[in-house]
């Protein structure tokens, strides 16, 4: 059996479907939700209600605490929420639908952290009184497949920029094409948004089959997912949309960077997570991506994204990897030196344009390994770096 084989979805009772359990106890929200399995969870629902980082949270100052080596995200990930939850099944995802019977859609998991739930005007709120000085360099809508999610996106949306201006601060959509057809582009593109992304999270049809279409009994196609990323691309334009990729779900170094190359030749972006076994998902005994493997892949996302390294002139080894990034060593010294390679890659911010404003701290690895750094790394970490790397 393949070692990136998915477990296979449970069968769930009919009275766990749906979010049955929290509509039946139909517990009125009270402000702030912070996840928690020992307590009924509140019936919440997009538009009113959305979720958010644990990190976002923080650096709303609705949470207290503190992370380590950030002092706050540039991101505000936005992800709708329903009882019923997200109704796909994808296999490394801690929101999918077959934890119906173990949690509640609010109380799960998901890139590592927890999502407290808020109202979204408070969010709206505190974002609009801060103005100029909010630590946000970038708002992003991440749409669940939901049947409420197209409608629900533009009615967050509206609210969003009625008060707070996205010249200002850009709102990016994680589009969720399962549920879209290209008039919902367009109307996000219309009202606002700056960027458009997909998560087409697998590098290559037979991985996205497995893990997130028939192989799990979830809903998404490979076609429909390229068609949704295009009409993205037309319709927004040129580095205004992109695609996620999860390295190390059994494809290749060789795959996910032609990938990557096809992305920038279509005049996108790839936004890259490393594999991390999410518990409570279907992939939740599948290692975490080797670090020599991610960093080799983060470097050569980097060259190819932002350095106009084609793809093919480097060269791979028999089983795909890459051992030549096809610059002069020292070119390739000075971008490992620069460091910001193997920060998380995503939407950019306010600082550079190869700097991500989305840093998910911790979102693909512990703080003891790190795989995507959310700061700038330091000499002691790019010491580390070039080890995992062999250089
Ligand atoms: S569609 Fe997105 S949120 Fe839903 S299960 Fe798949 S990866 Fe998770």
């Amino acid at each position: 059996m393949n070692c990136f084989e998915p477990r296979s979805p449970s069968v769930i009772p009919i009275e766990l479907k749906n979010g049955a359990r929290v509509k039946a106890n139909d517990v009125a929200p009270q402000g702030v939700y912070r996840p928690n399995y020992n307590i009924l969870t509140p019936n919440m629902r997009s538009p009113e209600y959305v979720q958010m980082s644990t990190a976002a949270a923080l650096t709303l100052g609705i949470m207290s605490g503190k992370m380590y080596r950030c002092e706050c995200t540039r991101c505000l990930n936005l992800l709708l929420t329903y009882p019923e939850g997200c109704r796909a099944n994808c296999a490394y995802c801690g929101l999918a639908r077959h934890r119906e019977a173990e949690r509640d859609y609010a109380d799960r998991n998901f890139i590592r952290v927890d999502w407290p739930a808020v109202p979204l005007d408070m969010t709206i709120d505190i974002v609009a009184r801060d103005g100029e000085s909010t630590p946000f360099h970038r708002m992003c809508i991440s749409m669940i497949t939901h049947p409420r999610s197209d409608e629900d996106t533009v009615t967050v949306l509206k609210k969003w920029t009625a008060r707070i201006d996205p010249g200002t601060l850009p709102v990016s959509i994680l589009a969720s094409p399962t549920t879209m057809a290209r008039d919902d582009v367009k109307r996000l593109n219309e009202l606002g948004a700056d960027i458009s992304t997909v998560a087409l999270d697998a590098a290559t049809p037979e991985i996205f089959e497995r893990t997130r279409g028939k192989g799990v009994q979830s809903p998404h196609s490979w076609k429909k997912y390229w068609e949704i990323l295009m009409d993205a691309r037309e319709i927004f334009g040129p580095q205004k949309f992109g695609a996620h990729l999860i390295v190390g779900m059994g494809e290749t170094e060789h795959d996910v960077l032609q990938l990557v190359q096809k992305l920038v030749d279509l005049g996108g972006h790839s936004h890259m997570f490393c594999f991390f076994p999410e518990k409570g998902s279907l992939m939740d005994h599948v290692p975490a991506t080797p670090r020599d493997q991610w960093r080799r892949v983060q470097l050569a996302r980097y060259l190819i994204d932002y350095r106009a390294v084609r793809f093919e002139s480097m060269k791979f080894d028999g089983s795909g990897r890459v051992f030549d990034y096809g610059i002069p060593e020292s070119e390739l010294e000075e971008v490992v030196a620069k460091g910001v390679a193997f920060r998380t890659s995503g939407c950019p911010g306010k600082f550079a344009d190869d700097v991500s404003a989305c840093d998910r701290p911790y979102g693909d690895s512990p703080p003891s390994n790190i795989a995507s750094y959310p700061f700038q790394p330091n000499r002691t970490d790019l010491r580390k770096i070039r080890r995992q790397l062999k250089i």
